[in-house]
């Protein structure tokens, strides 16, 4: 069975930057997406196209197919007192903040002075290259609820109460 739209796709990966450092992995060697349902980054999502169950691949994925180029205008000095008076802001800590349309934004601290804190709402990966070495485990038909829920459930996919 071929890698299309509406299949469950299961498969290992590791990411890795240019310089070989591991950036991410799939835990439990388990890690299963809906195809065609933007549930993965375009540039992987296209690699893995047409593709079945045994398969490995190296596949190299621009910041414009990945998570986009960093944008130096999603940085900006917020005031100290706009946080919590009673912790510690360190460089490195995340925050939910509204983004300019109203949906939620996760920035990262990356300075902080006595009056001021500066926060990067880019991805943590925009701008980074990326190089997935996978394995497909599994290709199988998504079912109508996954397909209704545009995610996987059960194992390496979405748990619902
Ligand atoms: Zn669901």
């Amino acid at each position: 069975m071929q890698v299309e739209s509406r299949k469950v796709v299961t498969l290992k990966y590791t990411l890795t930057d240019d310089e070989g450092n591991v950036i991410d992995q799939s835990s439990d060697g388990s890690f299963a997406y809906l195809h065609g349902a933007n549930n993965i980054i375009p540039g992987l999502e296209n690699a893995l196209t047409g593709k079945q169950a045994g398969d490995e691949l190296q596949v190299s994925v621009s910041p414009e197919e990945g998570y986009g180029e960093r944008d130096a205008s999603k940085t900006q000095a917020v005031p100290r007192e706009m946080f919590p008076q009673d912790t510690e802001i360190e460089p490195g800590m995340q925050f939910h903040a509204q983004g300019p349309n109203g949906e939620t934004v996760v920035v990262t601290v990356t300075a902080v002075d006595a009056e001021t804190v500066t926060v990067d709402g880019n991805h943590p990966l925009a701008g980074v290259p990326l190089n997935f070495a996978v394995e497909i485990v599994d290709v199988r038909d998504a079912s109508p609820e996954e397909l209704e829920h545009g995610h996987v459930h059960g194992p390496g996919g979405h748990e619902h109460g």
